[in-house]
């Protein structure tokens, strides 16, 4: 496929995750990402909870999809997507892929993953229909373990790494400074913060409130 080819279709940049909460670090990336990956639009492909791993931190599916929606509103570019909640569970990427071109014959994939997906990417499902059918673009992440920096040299035909910043956010902090009491006013955006607070999710003693609360 010649590069012509490539910038024909509306180029669509699959940004997949918990959202347990979406946050400002999420938002900041998926923007720069738009310029440096070249994309129309970034999907926040919202993951569904995984009946064979039990996280009780982890919020219902409408609960972290209905944040993200609100979070992305007055984004033009940045689209909430709940593809994944209706699908079988486990899920899995290359399902989710093949789904999303089915369902959207007109547009063009591109995976983004953080630099610590990348190091464990050979394990996924499928990996390698995934990198033979789909480009990847891979930005920087604090590593969690002991990886380094990925060496752009090493990556494979179809795999870029991007140049966007290192945010220091992540939902485990926004969850643990709810638990606590502290402000998250500076690491969500005020609709999520809103939401966090009235449906008291992450309060310490919030066990009854997972998911919904009336
Ligand atoms: P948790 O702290 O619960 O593990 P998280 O903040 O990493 O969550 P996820 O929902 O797992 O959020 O994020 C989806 C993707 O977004 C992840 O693959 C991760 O690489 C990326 N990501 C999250 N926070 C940042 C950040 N501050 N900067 C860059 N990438 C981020």
């Amino acid at each position: 496929m010649n590069q012509e080819t490539i910038t024909t279709a509306r180029q669509i940049g699959f940004f997949g995750g918990s959202f347990n909460p979406i946050h400002n670090g999420h938002i900041a990336l998926a923007r720069s990402l738009l310029e440096a990956a070249g994309l129309d639009e970034v999907w926040f492909v919202v993951s569904p909870q995984n009946p064979f791993k039990q996280n009780s931190d982890l919020l219902d599916d409408a609960a972290r999809m209905a944040m993200v929606t609100a979070a992305l509103e007055g984004e033009p570019r940045l689209k909430p997507c709940g593809v994944e909640l209706t699908m079988p569970r486990p899920s899995y990427t290359w399902h989710t892929l093949c789904r999303l071109r089915s369902e959207h014959p007109g547009l063009q994939f591109t995976l983004l993953i953080g630099g610590d997906n990348w190091e464990r990417f050979d394990r996924w499902y499928h990996s390698a229909d995934i990198l033979a059918t789909c480009r990847i673009v891979v930005y920087p992440r604090r590593a969690q373990g002991c990886g380094g920096p990925i060496d752009a040299g090493s990556l494979p035909a179809g795999v870029t790494m991007a140049d966007t910043p290192l945010i220091d956010i992540s939902s485990t902090e926004v969850r643990r400074r709810v638990a606590e009491g502290l402000p998250i006013d500076t690491l969500v955006p005020p609709a999520v913060a809103a939401m966090i607070s009235k449906q008291g999710w992450y309060a310490a003693n919030a066990d009854a409130c997972r998911g919904n609360r009336s």
